[in-house]
């Protein structure tokens, strides 16, 4: 089960059953940093408009408070793509201190190197985690609509497997704050589009207004579980992001003027 855990004025969720496992798992609320305004106040992105150097101090704060070295994170530049980057300690520091060194156009981020931590940002968009214990390898996906449409949950997976001989019955996965069904509305051109492609059922409801609200974590963990997944290897934090607005930030909940929550993920 996931915990949250207070240190000074940061909450964060961590997973304490990897954690003893010799992964280190924080995903970061929105309180306790140094921006204001609609970033307010722990915004971790540098490519959302905030003022970066308040974005930098937020970014060693947070470094601070789970342990690790800014140096030794490595974010992405996310597109909402489907493609994967393996990274190592060559990688370490990429897009930390300036966004324009991120990993390009990426989106899925795979390591079995300990001590490079994975970083990630959200803001409604699906936290996907994974972690092989066995061959000691996690991978980090950002899956919004389109990376779900894509499968980029799956295609880490493989990635995870051809790179480093994965097996899928030894992958845990951890699907974050998101969006939830209650909040996630769709227009009919995507709802059609996400059922023809991804065969949803239930995941995708049509309201009795002939509204259509589509779940996308559950819809993530379907495309886990079809990968191979074993169901209780799954565990899904059931927390919507735009009805805890106080915790996390929501694009949709704030018109798209926002902040990014962080994930990292890496071996200890
Ligand atoms: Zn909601």
């Amino acid at each position: 089960m996931w915990k949250w855990q207070q240190k000074g004025d940061i909450a964060y969720l961590t997973l304490p059953e990897w954690e003893q496992q010799g992964v280190k798992v924080a995903v970061s609320g929105r309180q306790g940093g140094y921006s204001t305004g609609e970033f307010a106040s722990l915004n971790l992105a540098l490519h959302v408009g905030d003022n970066p150097s308040t974005v930098l101090k937020n970014r060693e704060l947070w470094a601070e408070t789970v342990g690790v070295e800014p140096g030794d994170m490595v974010c992405a530049c996310q597109t909402h793509s489907d493609h994967i980057a393996v990274v190592d300690e060559g990688y370490r520091g990429r897009g930390v201190f300036d966004y324009t060194t991120g990993l390009p156009d990426t989106d899925a981020l795979v390591t079995d190197r300990p001590e490079v931590y994975l970083m990630a940002f959200y803001a409604d968009c699906v936290p996907i985690l994974l972690f092989d214990r066995v061959a000691g390898v996690v991978g980090l996906v950002h899956s919004g609509w389109k990376g779900t449409i894509a499968r980029i949950a799956a295609r880490t997976l493989v990635c995870m497997q051809k790179e480093f001989g994965c097996r899928v019955s030894d992958v845990m996965a951890f699907v974050g704050p998101s969006i939830g069904g209650c909040c996630y509305e769709v227009g009919q051109d995507l709802a059609a589009r996400a059922r023809r492609v991804l065969g949803l059922n239930v995941e995708l409801r049509t309201t009795v207004e002939g509204k259509f609200f589509w779940d996308l974590p559950r819809t993530n963990q379907i495309i886990l579980e079809r990968a191979g997944l074993l169901s209780e290897n799954i565990l899904i934090s059931s927390i919507c992001t735009r009805c805890h607005q106080e915790c996390f930030y929501s694009y949709r909940g704030s018109e798209g003027e926002t902040g990014r929550i962080g994930v990292l993920l890496g071996l200890k």
